[in-house]
């Protein structure tokens, strides 16, 4: 490797490591990013693809709603050709389905809740109006709420429109370059040690997904998280039945159907994490727990057939929100890592905010949620407590 000295270098190729560098080098900044692995070889290319407002964490509502506008204009973010083949399915809904009088309590407090702060994108669905639009549906679902708006897209496209943008704005990517250290010299400039050589550059982002918090803790940065496998399947391909995507409130429950009739199931159940493997496997008594609460949604699905399981690693961080922000310790290092299960949706946002942040020297208003200090004063039995 040469002597380039870059603005930027991102840790990650994956969705967030590839959107911020699209949005950096059309600023006008040079960026590498290095990724272990493929880009989208990991979460971002392996996810569940669903696009949700619905029941989001209210810190991050402002930013899904920004990457919402996004996704709905894909085309004019990567092009005609990748946004078509992103296959961005807006519009289709996804509910939150109530199946015992817990849940239904919830639904009408989060309800209230979200009418009380303004946001009117959850609506209530009464039993009578889930049963026309989820044909199937157990006699026990008593109601639930419905983001409209809603949908899905296909991830494994979607990351490598992404990465392909950012390659046509002038991102150098390094596939199966693993960053192994960073020093910090003297002329303030960050030095990386990485499978390809050094690579000095201003500012470094760790977008390393599921290994960002190893990553941070070699600097002294203290960012907890607990690394999941989240564990999808899919069934045989069946006529189509169902457009909504339908997730659980307090259940192990997310089902969509695909383009061509097969049933994607997920639910956040996490299998077997093996992060120094770079791997990860489905548990079968997870996926059974999985099935359960398909089957107690939708009872005539029993009998359907199970293709095959998948897994992705994810970081999941104590309160349920992921760190994007500075390093409280470092000057010129960004974490953006501890998605938690749902920064595909956010990916296109979290880009544009980040470079906009580093470009103007100022945070951007919609990442203040998410800084990466939030919990330095907790202790760890807190810290145990956020996370249950
Ligand atoms: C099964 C599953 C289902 C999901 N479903 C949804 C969903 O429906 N909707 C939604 O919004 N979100 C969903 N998510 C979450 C979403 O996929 C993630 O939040 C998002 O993809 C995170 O993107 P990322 O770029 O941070 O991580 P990743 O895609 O994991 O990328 C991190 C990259 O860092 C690289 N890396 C790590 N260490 C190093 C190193 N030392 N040197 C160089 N490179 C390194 C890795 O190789 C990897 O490519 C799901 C996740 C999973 C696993």
């Amino acid at each position: 490797m040469g002597n380039r000295v870059d603005d930027v270098l991102i840790i990650g190729g994956g969705l967030q490591g590839c959107a911020i560098g699209l949005f950096l080098a059309r600023s006008g900044w040079t960026v590498t990013i290095v990724d272990k692995a493929v880009p989208g070889r990991h979460a971002s290319g392996v996810n569940a693809g669903g696009l949700r407002l619905l029941m989001r964490d209210v810190r991050e509502y402002p930013l899904s709603l920004r990457a919402m506008e996004m996704w709905r204009s894909l085309e004019s973010i990567v092009g005609y050709a990748p946004a078509q083949a992103s296959e961005v399915r807006l519009g289709f809904s996804q509910i939150a389905l109530a199946l015992d009088d817990a849940e239904m309590q919830w639904v009408h407090a989060r309800h209230q809740e979200m009418l009380r702060r303004g946001y009117t994108h959850e609506e209530f669905i009464t039993a009578h109006e889930l049963q026309r639009i989820l044909p199937g549906l157990a006699d026990s679902a008593l109601g639930g709420l419905i983001s409209r708006g809603d949908g899905h897209a296909n991830p494994a496209n979607a990351s490598l429109a992404f990465r392909q943008a950012a390659e046509s704005a002038g991102v150098l990517i390094h596939e199966q370059c693993a960053l192994k250290q960073l020093n910090k010299l003297s002329s303030g400039r960050w030095s990386a040690d990485t499978d390809h050589g050094v690579i000095e550059a201003n500012w470094v982002i760790n977008c390393a997904g599921a290994w960002g918090s190893q990553i941070a803790a070699t600097l002294g940065d203290e960012l907890p998280i607990r690394v999941l496998a989240l564990s999808m399947m899919v069934t045989a391909r069946m006529k189509p039945f169902i457009e909504p995507v339908v997730i659980g409130i307090d259940r192990p429950l997310s089902f969509k159907q695909s383009a061509v009739g097969s049933l994607v199931i997920g639910g956040g159940i996490s299998g077997k994490p093996c992060l120094d493997d770079g791997t990860s496997f489905t548990i079968m008594d997870r996926m059974a727990s999985s099935a359960n609460a398909t089957l107690e949604a939708f009872p005539a699905l029993a009998g359907v057939p199970v293709l095959r399981t998948w897994t992705g690693l994810e970081g999941s961080t104590p309160d349920g929100i992921p760190y994007i922000g500075p390093s409280s310790r470092h000057e010129g290092l960004w974490h953006v890592f501890g998605f938690c299960g749902h920064g595909f949706q956010l990916a296109p946002a979290v880009g544009e905010a980040v470079a906009h942040s580093l470009v103007s020297s100022s945070l951007h208003p919609l990442l203040e949620p998410f800084n990466t200090s939030r919990f330095m004063s907790s202790t760890s039995a807190e810290l145990q407590g956020l996370q249950q």
